[in-house]
């Protein structure tokens, strides 16, 4: 099996200047990121704003410690539900690494879709990539320095919004609206707003590819889950060589004719026909661009390809092999078991504590009294006030407040003591019962009477 060699400069050919602008495509599998890519960024804009019963769909409280995931309240008791969706979301990864290799990269990490949109900016406002090419060897000025302001006023307007949404997620979205309109916003929300619209913008419009190449793991991980069944972007070679621009092509060409295209509309620069990259993020728009040659040409399309190294090779390539089932068996157990734990998240949570210092109070020849100490934290929205009683035979009397209100941060601990009268186990148990909010739970403890 060919190993993916890692190319660490990949500036294509026709980028004299170290520098290059992206040519757009249009075909099948541009339509398909479309696909992929809008509802994504629709959802990701939306959703900050979505509350289902007063609570936010998605939501990360770091003061009231509390996640909010698909309109459900998640307590630290929930916490191996997040690790079960990490690992959920990492085996589909990995599931669609070894299947169809960087898919995720070119149709739905975050990183490619934003700099597609910067991209479709930059081309409304300053003109196709030949256009921009040319424009960069020309003086600025005139109605060139004027589109390349609207360029970067564009940018600076969606890096703003991406930054506000995402924050949104952290605070709640409509204070930050409502604090931008009324400027009563606090220095920090504008420091980290300034933060996340300058990365926003320095990553989508200005480093761009060079993330993909040297900063993201996910290109070195592939190098390891590739096999030689993996369905990829790859150019075939064998149909496609010895290529031959059409004026001096004759029956031994192949079909590629040297257009350059694929190299043009690649985010990444590098050059397809070279063999499988670890820069290539398996975009397909060198699929698209060369589908497009080869219609032109009346030559079969698919001479740059989703396909496996053994059907490059004339081999059939199975789909499922035992490392994928492995990986779909994995995935499918972790999603089985985080739809479990969402109907078994607790919203009340609760604690008590018997005093250990004064094992118990003789108050009467009689009457024997337990200190406790209560600790209650609601999840659930609207959660304020929490009834306690006492789940016991009414020789039992609760001392301490009936109604408890939980503080901003949701949680309360507070002092109580229960008295029993004529109780002849030494170690009798009892419950306290909470209610609140159409919820109820009980947590049992031990009263001690007398010393054994
Ligand atoms: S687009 Fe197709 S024909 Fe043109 S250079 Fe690339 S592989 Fe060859
Ligand atoms: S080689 Fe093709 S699939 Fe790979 S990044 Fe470039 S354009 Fe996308």
């Amino acid at each position: 099996m060919q190993k993916i060699p890692v190319i660490q400069d990949p500036t294509p050919p026709f980028a004299t200047d170290g520098k290059f602008h992206v040519r757009l495509t249009e075909g099948r599998f541009q339509n398909l990121r479309r696909l992929t890519t809008w509802p994504l960024i629709a959802l990701f804009f939306g959703l900050a704003w979505v509350q289902i019963d007063g609570q936010p769909f998605l939501f990360f409280s770091f003061e009231q410690r509390r996640i909010t995931l698909f309109g459900s309240a998640l307590s630290w008791h929930d916490l191996p539900l997040m690790a079960g969706l990490m690992i959920a979301g990492a085996t589909l990864l990995f599931f669609m690494a070894v299947a169809w290799g960087r898919v995720w990269c070119g149709f739905a990490c975050p990183q490619s879709i934003w700099t597609w949109l910067f991209i479709r900016i930059e081309q409304l406002a300053e003109g196709r990539a030949t256009e921009r090419s040319k424009s960069d060897h020309l003086p600025l000025r005139g109605i060139r320095l004027l589109r390349r302001v609207i360029k970067h006023l564009l940018w600076i307007f969606l890096a703003v919004l991406t930054a506000a949404t995402f924050t949104g997620y952290f605070v709640p979205i409509r204070e930050i609206v409502a604090d931008g309109v009324n400027l009563e916003m606090s220095a920090t929300l504008v420091g980290w707003l300034a933060i996340m619209a300058a990365l926003t913008y320095a990553n989508a419009g200005l480093v761009r590819e060079k993330i993909c190449l040297h900063a993201c793991p996910y290109s070195r991980f592939q190098s390891v889950m590739f096999d030689d069944n993996t369905l990829t972007v790859s150019y075939d070679a064998r149909r496609g060589e010895p290529r031959a621009n059409r004026r001096n092509a004759d029956e031994n060409s192949g079909d590629c004719v040297d257009c350059g295209i694929c190299v043009q509309v690649c985010p990444t620069g590098i050059d397809i026909r070279n063999g499988l990259q670890a820069a290539c993020i398996d975009c397909a728009a060198c699929i698209d661009a060369c589908d497009t040659v080869m219609d032109r040409i009346d030559r079969p399309r698919g001479l740059i390809r989703f396909a496996s190294e053994r059907q490059l090779e004339g081999n059939q390539s199975p789909f499922m092999r035992p490392r994928l089932a492995g990986y779909a068996a994995v995935a499918l157990c972790a999603i089985s078991a985080v739809i479990y734990g969402f109907t078994d998240t607790k919203s009340l949570l609760v604690e008590v504590r018997r005093d250990r210092s004064a094992l118990f109070t003789q108050l009467d020849q009689n009457t024997v009294c337990n200190n406790y100490r209560v600790k209650v934290e609601g999840f659930a929205s609207g959660q304020e006030l929490i009834r306690v009683s006492l789940s016991a035979s009414p020789q039992f009397t609760l001392n301490g407040p009936e109604i408890i209100k939980l503080s901003d941060n949701n949680s309360a601990w507070l002092p109580y003591r229960i008295c029993g009268s004529n109780v002849d186990e030494t170690n009798a148990k009892l419950a306290f019962v909470f209610t609140g909010n159409g919820i109820s739970t009980s947590k049992e403890t031990t009263f001690l009477s007398k010393l054994i």
